[in-house]
């Protein structure tokens, strides 16, 4: 029989190591911390991130829940090793927030990204973020969908609604499109945090509806479509506009709305873009949406 001082001892250590928040592979944040911790990470885009990333910050400040930092990259063109001080600790995060589309981040950030996500850290994929790093296999699963860049069928399946399902649609071709500029209507497709009390349809404001993404498409869920109009450029499908994805223990929110090349930027500062960001944003960081704020 197992000495009665060892089992008690064996029992307080369990106990201790269920407390210590220490003991969890992301320690510093726990999803009931207030304010939750967002990082904004950009400083190369195809778009103006020196007009989207202060927008973003002020959305999330505009909760009252949140606290945010900025990572910003070497500008456009540096060399590898100006490169390699890009050096950002996710650790600390509640959510980050991607608004980069540029050169590969150091072999170090990328595992360290990686190692953030899957350890339960939350991600927003914000607009052009879904055009970056095409070469990355962990990125693009925790994306869900990207486009341009030379994707391909090669980079996993359309996601296509056919008669009331989404179904993984293998059928070669581009991965990444939109048509013209202009206000289309969202389809609100799940009850889920983000989602849940949202009208059922409502209208963007101005914006590029990005279409014929492809990727791995692996643990995602569809929150919302919008049909991309061959009258206007489009797809002729019910394109995802909103979605999530579950990588590991994280949970990423991908919005593909927003487009921003200089402010004023309607699609960026649209009613419908800030409360589905915000929502978005607050459920990759803890799992639930407290925020009221509704269309
Ligand atoms: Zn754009």
């Amino acid at each position: 029989m197992m000495n009665r001082r060892i089992k008690v001892g064996m029992v307080l250590l369990i106990v201790i190591l269920c407390l210590c928040p220490g003991c969890e592979m992301s320690p510093q944040r726990q999803s009931h911390d207030r304010p939750l911790k967002a990082l904004i990470v950009n400083g190369q885009n195809n778009h103006n991130w020196k007009a989207s990333s202060p927008l973003l910050k002020e959305y999330l400040e505009q909760t009252g829940i949140f606290e945010v930092d900025a990572a910003t990259s070497p500008a456009k063109k540096s060399s590898e090793a100006e490169m390699e001080t890009f050096r950002p600790d996710f650790s600390p995060y509640h959510v980050v927030v991607l608004d980069y589309n540029g050169q590969s981040w150091p072999k170090q950030t990328k595992k360290n990204f990686v190692e953030y996500v899957r350890s339960g850290g939350g991600v927003v994929v914000y607009h052009a973020a879904d055009n970056a790093f095409p070469e990355w296999k962990e990125y693009n699963e925790i994306i869900g969908l990207g486009g341009w860049k030379n994707r391909n069928e090669k980079d996993g399946p359309y996601i296509r609604l056919r008669d009331g399902h989404f179904i993984r649609d293998m059928t070669p071709g581009r991965a990444g499109s939109h048509g013209q500029k202009h206000e289309f209507e969202i389809v609100n497709r799940q009850a889920h945090p983000i989602t849940r009390d949202l009208p059922a349809k409502w209208t963007s404001c101005m914006d590029e509806l990005y279409s014929e993404l492809r990727g791995p498409a692996m643990n995602l869920t569809i929150l919302a479509t919008a049909y991309a109009d061959p009258g206007t450029g489009g797809s002729g499908e019910h394109e995802p506009v909103l979605f999530t994805v579950e990588y590991g223990k994280g949970r990423v929110f991908h919005t593909v709305l927003g487009h921003c090349k200089g402010v004023p930027a309607p699609a960026i500062e649209c009613p419908s873009f800030i409360v589905t960001f915000q929502r978005g944003a607050e459920w990759a960081a803890t799992g639930e949406v407290t925020q009221k704020t509704g269309l």
